[in-house]
C-alpha cells in the first residue's frame, strides 16, 4: 500500500510521521474519510470545503487544497480498490516539546483502503453521554474522537453499530459517526447544526434530496418515530431496525426506502472524475 505523506508517495512500512507531531501529542487535527468507487472520490468538493472549515475552526494553517487533491489522486492511481475510503488527515505538524505548533510545517497524510457496502439495516443505541452543543471544537471534524470510539465501544457490546447521543439540553444530536433522521407523522425531521452534530455530507445531500425539516427533537421522540435512519459517508442511508430495546421490525419503512432509492440514484452523478 502506497500512502502519502508530506509532499510524496511512500510505502506503507516508510511512511512516517514525527512522535512530536501535534495531531498525536495533542490530538489537535482534522480528518475527512470520502467514499471512492472505482478509483473517483465522491463529494470531494464538499469535504475540502469541510476541512477547510474545520483547520480555520482549529487555528490550523489552511490546508493547500490543490495539495490534497493531488494527493488524494496519486494515492487512488497507487492502491486501485473497487469500494473505498480515503482518509485525509492533517495537523498543525511537528513542534518542540511542550511548545507552540509548526515548526516544520503542517502534516498531511492520504490514505485509502478497500471497504464494503453496508447492510440496509441495523442496530442503534443511545448513551448516557452528552454531545456539548456549545463546545470551542463542536462541529469541527477533529482528530480527537476518542469519546465516540468509547461510545462505539457500548454500541458493540450491545450489538449493535452506532450509539446516538443526546446533548447538553437532552435534545437529540448525531451518532458516533453519523447522522440521525426520524420519521414522524410521515414528515422527515433532523436535528439542527445547532444540535451540536457535525455538518454531516450525507447529512445535507439527503435532507436537500428528500426535503427534511430541521427540528429540534428531544430525545425521547426515538421511542415513537415511525422510522429513524442513519447517514454518513461509509453507510450512506441506513435504517434503524433496532434502537435500544424498541423494534422497529418494518425497517426500512416507505420514507427511508425511499431516501436510500433517491440517494444511491443522485450520489452517482457527484463522483469526481
Ligand atoms: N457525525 C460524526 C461525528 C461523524 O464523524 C460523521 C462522519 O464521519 C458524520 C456525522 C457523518 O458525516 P458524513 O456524512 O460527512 O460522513
Amino acid at each position: 500500500m502506497k500512502i502519502w505523506v508530506n509532499g510524496g508517495l511512500h510505502a506503507a512500512e516508510g511512511a512516517l510521521v514525527s512522535v512530536l507531531d501535534h495531531g498525536l501529542t495533542v490530538g489537535d487535527g482534522i480528518f475527512e474519510t470520502v467514499k471512492t468507487v472505482h478509483g473517483r472520490p465522491f463529494a470531494l468538493t464538499r469535504h475540502l470545503d469541510r476541512l477547510s472549515r474545520s483547520a480555520r475552526g482549529l487555528g490550523l494553517p489552511e490546508p493547500d487544497l490543490d495539495e490534497v487533491r493531488r494527493a488524494c489522486a496519486a494515492v487512488l492511481d497507487a492502491n486501485p480498490v473497487d469500494l473505498g475510503r480515503l482518509r485525509i488527515t492533517y495537523t498543525g505538524g511537528l513542534s518542540p516539546l511542550g511548545s507552540d505548533r509548526g515548526e516544520a510545517g503542517p502534516t498531511l497524510v492520504v490514505a485509502v483502503g478497500g471497504t464494503k457496502r453496508r447492510p440496509d439495516t441495523t442496530a442503534a443505541i443511545t448513551v448516557p453521554w452528552t454531545r456539548n452543543e456549545r463546545g470551542a471544537v463542536t462541529g469541527l471534524k477533529t482528530t480527537s474522537y476518542a469519546e465516540n470510539v468509547v461510545a462505539l465501544a457500548r454500541a458493540r457490546e450491545h450489538g449493535a453499530s452506532e450509539a446516538l447521543f443526546a446533548n447538553t439540553v437532552g435534545a437529540l444530536c448525531e451518532g458516533t459517526g453519523s447522522n440521525v433522521f426520524v420519521v414522524l407523522d410521515g414528515e422527515l425531521h433532523t436535528p439542527p447544526l445547532a444540535s451540536g452534530c457535525l455538518a454531516g455530507i450525507t447529512r445535507a445531500l439527503t435532507a436537500e434530496w428528500c426535503g427534511a425539516h430541521e427540528t429540534d427533537l428531544p430525545l425521547d421522540v426515538l421511542e415513537r418515530a415511525d422510522e429513524i435512519f442513519l447517514t454518513s459517508t461509509l453507510r450512506d442511508v441506513q435504517a434503524v431496525h433496532r434502537l435500544d430495546d424498541r423494534q422497529l421490525p418494518a425497517a426500512p419503512g416507505p420514507v427511508t426506502t425511499k431516501a436510500m432509492r433517491v440517494f444511491e440514484e443522485r450520489a452517482g452523478a457527484d463522483l469526481d472524475p
